[in-house]
């Protein structure tokens, strides 16, 4: 191959590449540029589980530990006591989220409708015993449901890292989790395909 063949391959491939380059300015972007902006997930989504309640809010949950029983990896604990009329009555109920892999067949077994899969998926922490949602944690987040149920599972409302009262005093709530933006489109920042 001749040098000027060289050199017209050369800048063909560099005109090629920049063609690519100039193309893709003009699309739409299919990445997020997160965590500012995070991705507004359909119902179904398989977030972590959580306990869902009344409109009372009293839990549905009735201790029958069918999920714990049939959870893979064996990652809910359950206590429970009889009552005066020998009902069962829940005393705990705790998920390890660290090792949960969101399979959802807790949600798909229970006969009450107590459980279900969220669109929480940020559970990165520092501490491992964070990770340890215990019933009152898992009975407000289930709280922060909007929506029906839909293949097992839910769309939650406000900042999952944030308890009702601070939302409602609009304080930063746990420092080291971002707030949870808005349902939002791909941004203009975002990386094109
Ligand atoms: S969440 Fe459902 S399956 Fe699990 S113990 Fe409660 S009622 Fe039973
Ligand atoms: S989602 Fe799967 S792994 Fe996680 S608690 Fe439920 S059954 Fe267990």
């Amino acid at each position: 191959m001749g040098l000027w063949q060289q050199v017209a391959d050369g800048v063909t491939g560099v005109v090629k590449g920049h063609l690519v380059t100039f193309r893709n300015l003009f699309r739409r972007p299919v990445t997020y540029r997160y965590p500012e902006v995070r991705p507004n997930l359909p119902v179904g989504t398989r977030g972590m589980p959580v306990l869902l309640s009344d409109d009372e809010g009293n839990l549905l949950c009735t201790a029958c530990e069918v999920c714990a029983r049939e959870c893979p990896v064996q990652v809910i604990h359950i206590t429970a006591h009889r009552d005066e009329n020998k009902k069962k009555v829940l005393d705990e109920f705790d998920i390890d989220m660290s090792r949960c892999m969101f399979c959802g067949i807790c949600a798909e077994v229970c006969a009450f409708g107590a459980i279900a899969m969220s669109d929480i998926y940020e559970l990165a922490d520092f501490e491992q015993e964070n990770l340890i949602y215990n019933k009152e944690r898992l009975a407000e987040l289930g709280r922060r449901r909007k929506g029906p149920i839909i293949n097992y599972g839910i769309k939650t409302e406000g900042n999952p890292y944030q308890s009702p009262a601070e939302e409602a005093e609009g304080s930063a709530g746990t420092a080291d989790k971002p707030a949870q933006s808005a349902p939002a489109t791909p941004t203009a920042g975002g990386t094109s395909r």
